[in-house]
């Protein structure tokens, strides 16, 4: 077989090398198999050592009769356990999608349980139930019959890579690539100083990213963090990376100059969702810019949450002529935002809020055709085009051995993303 390998290796290096010879023999032998009796018995003794594996995933309604007849076990030794042990009965049933995987003998006896669930977003819990005496053993009592032990463990980390482009919405794309909702969720929370996901998103932008997904003893317990992602939009590239320094406990995204993403404010005042994400933003019918109109407006089911872009005082949280149910924010810098028609407050006159804090919900108070919010930037209340709000702010900077560190990761992540696109980088401007 080698040898042939090696030939025809060699033809298709050389065409033009004569053909090697092949000899072949031709080789006999007479089998002699032992009787039908033998060959029976010793597959039955086989039968008696067999151990099979079988997994299941728990159901919410499970009792230990349901859990054993789709895992195939008959054990009453083994069911008497658990109904008797508090710590695994808890765990065990009543609780919906936990693997269980079982090892049982040829009698369907238990041999071994494992059961896994996560405990936090990077350990999980594995509970093992070991059979100690054999199933022939004559143990009255199944509590020396059977050990129980637990464990607390790292959840395993994959890197995941993914790539789409988009032709109606955001989680379109991610859907058609198969990316976790919580990991495209994270794509647009991550971007969402840069990126007006509601207003600038267009056909044919695309995105490359790196996500953790992880798993526990084999088994898939879910996604992680996003690692890093590349956002063409309108030819201009915008990327993000999960750097997290020497001795630090959390990690912030950066750019690939190693400038945080995290800005003053927020690029627009409603979280891009699943929900928001079918809303194309809307025109006044008549006055068709920002500049006319005085602010943007997005359009969204009412009861929408409606978040402050930036850290701030509530000036005024009341109703005013044609604005309606409305929201301004004073922040620093004589810059004031303003969140207009709302549905609901969240918040009072004089109340500091945080950024991303929930302040209102939408609505269509005051002269509005339709659900929808209307939002204003202003400095020195003077209206200023609220899509260049996110880039009114200057972002944390790494240096040092920080940025040493940052920049050989950062070279690493271009090469593992492929990234081709012009950097948005040099495109951030800042005010100050
Ligand atoms: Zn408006």
């Amino acid at each position: 077989m080698l040898f042939l390998l090696g030939g025809a290796t060699y033809a298709v290096s050389s065409l033009n090398a004569p053909k090697p010879q092949v000899t072949q023999h031709e080789l006999q032998e007479l089998l002699n198999p032992p009787g039908v009796a033998a060959q029976l018995n010793s597959v039955l003794n086989a039968g008696k050592e067999m151990r099979l594996y079988r997994a299941e995933t728990t159901r919410s309604s499970d009792t230990v009769e349901s859990l054993f007849l789709r895992l195939g076990v008959d054990d009453q030794q083994a069911a008497s356990f658990i109904r008797a042990n508090v710590q695994l009965r808890r765990n065990l049933l009543g609780k919906s999608s936990r693997p269980v995987k079982v090892e049982v003998d040829s009698q369907n006896k238990l041999l071994s349980l494992k059961l896994i669930w996560s405990t936090s977003e990077s350990t999980y819990t594995l509970m093992e139930l070991t059979r100690q005496a054999s199933p022939e053993s004559e143990a009255i009592n199944s509590n020396s019959v059977f050990q129980l032990h637990q464990s607390i463990l790292p959840l395993h980390t994959t890197v995941r890579f993914a790539s789409a482009r988009i032709q109606t919405s955001l989680f379109a794309a991610t859907d058609a690539a198969q990316i976790p909702d919580s990991v495209a969720a994270q794509l647009a929370e991550v971007f969402a100083s840069e990126i007006d996901f509601h207003r600038t998103l267009q056909k044919g932008d695309h995105f490359t990213l790196l996500y953790e997904a992880l798993d526990a003893d084999g088994e898939p317990m879910g996604y992680g963090k996003l690692l890093g992602a590349e956002f063409v939009s309108a030819g201009v590239a915008h990327r993000a990376m999960y750097f997290k320094d020497k001795g630090a406990s959390e990690g912030n995204y950066f750019n690939l100059k190693g400038q945080s993403l995290k800005r003053t404010y927020l690029a627009a005042p409603l979280k891009f969702s699943r929900i928001t994400s079918g809303y194309k933003m809307r025109f006044h019918p008549i006055l068709q810019t920002w500049k006319a109109h005085k602010g943007i407006d997005y359009s969204a089911p009412i009861g929408t949450p409606v978040h402050t872009v930036g850290k701030g005082v509530v000036r005024v949280a009341g109703y005013m002529n044609g604005l309606g149910n409305v929201v301004f924010v004073d922040h620093s810098n004589s810059q004031t935002t303003v969140y207009a028609h709302l549905n609901q407050f969240k918040v009072k006159a004089g109340q500091t809020v945080e950024q991303g804090q929930l302040i209102g919900t939408v609505g269509e108070t005051g002269w509005a055709t339709g659900p929808h919010l209307h939002f204003e930037f202003r400095i020195s209340d003077q209206y200023k085009d609220p899509s260049t709000i996110a880039r009114q702010s200057v972002p944390i900077v790494l240096s040092g051995a920080a940025k040493a560190l940052f920049d050989k990761q950062a070279q690493e992540f271009l090469i593992q993303i492929g990234s081709t696109g012009n950097s948005g980088d040099d495109q951030v401007s800042f005010l100050q």
